[in-house]
């Protein structure tokens, strides 16, 4: 189908973007790589009037090191994460993920900014953020201010944005030496979303889990910390009764839609396998 009609804005700077986008209300939206939104508009679920597209802002691509800290620009692109050696070595995850995301044409174009501001539970991104102790900076007519990532998410495409707030970039910290790291992801197909998926990051020593997240994707109507499940893990050599109890108590705070990719609990199955596969194999990447 072909989107309702809409004004179109070019700002140049994020100051610009964020008073386009108070002055002109709830019927503006942001535009990163449009590969949510345009779909979403041509499918008439969302009928913006006006468009603020921020690809004509500089300095809002890049990736660079702050310290113990990885800072992503918003419109640095899927692409870009991929073809980023500092990704590649300090938060190989990152890679994995975004790896996962749709196919190379989507992922040409789609932005971390875009993928974690959006609020679908399908994205990929805004788990793995809550695994990794993300932070999201946003820019608004108000200031500056910093959101974890675990904080942000409210509900399926509510967030913690506010009018005219603009997310500028996502700071990481750079996980401990060593750590093991995994992104299980059930999809139907190449370039489907999850079925259901697990983030894990975790530290052992001595055979034993010292320090673990799990983050969930695609199992509610947002995306999830397991706080529980990992901390049935710490102190475990991840045997065999310690992985179904983490899966178990995941599966307890799981509650995905039924939808085309599955009845509820055929979901909350897929995603208590998740991880489990993504905990043994980020156990098995772990110095
Ligand atoms: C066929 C297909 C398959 C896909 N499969 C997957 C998948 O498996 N996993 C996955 O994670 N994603 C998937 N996607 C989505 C893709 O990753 C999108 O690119 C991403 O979700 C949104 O990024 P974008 O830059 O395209 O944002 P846009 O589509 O431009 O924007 C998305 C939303 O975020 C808002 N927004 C964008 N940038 C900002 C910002 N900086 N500050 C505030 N608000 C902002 C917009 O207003 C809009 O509401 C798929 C998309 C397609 C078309």
């Amino acid at each position: 189908m072909i989107p309702g009609q809409f004004n179109y804005h070019r700002p140049t700077t994020v100051g610009e973007a964020s008073r386009l986008l108070s002055t002109l209300g709830t019927e503006a939206r942001p535009l990163a790589g449009g590969h949510s939104l345009i779909p979403m508009m041509k499918l008439r679920l969302a009928t913006p009037e006006h468009l603020v597209d921020l690809q004509g802002i500089e300095g809002l691509r890049g990736i660079r090191r702050e310290g113990g800290r990885i800072v992503v620009g918003a419109m640095t692109t899927q692409h870009d994460l991929l073809a980023s050696n500092e990704i590649a070595q300090s938060l190989p995850i990152l890679h994995e993920t975004a790896l996962l995301i749709a196919d190379p044409q989507v992922r040409y174009r789609g932005t971390i900014g875009g993928n974690v501001a959006n609020g679908d539970p399908g994205n990929d991104m805004p788990a793995l953020m809550m695994t990794l102790g993300a932070t999201y900076r946003l820019e608004g007519p108000t200031g500056t201010r910093e959101v974890p990532a675990a904080d942000f998410y409210q509900g399926a495409y509510f967030t913690a944005l506010e009018q005219g707030e603009i997310l500028t970039s996502v700071s990481i910290p750079l996980p401990a030496a060593g750590h093991g790291y995994a992104y299980e992801k059930l999809k139907r197909k190449v370039g489907d979303y999850a079925t259901a998926a697990a983030a894990v990051v975790l530290t052992m020593a001595g055979g034993k889990v010292v320090s673990c997240a799990i983050g969930l994707t695609n199992l509610s109507e947002k995306p999830l910390l397991a706080t529980e499940a990992a901390q049935a893990v710490i102190g475990t050599s991840l045997d065999e009764a310690t992985l179904k109890k983490a899966a178990t108590a995941a599966q307890a705070i799981m509650s995905p839609a039924a939808d085309a990719r599955g009845p509820v609990e055929y979901r909350k199955h897929v995603g208590g396998v998740m991880v489990v596969r993504a905990l043994q194999r980020a156990a098995g990447r772990a110095a």
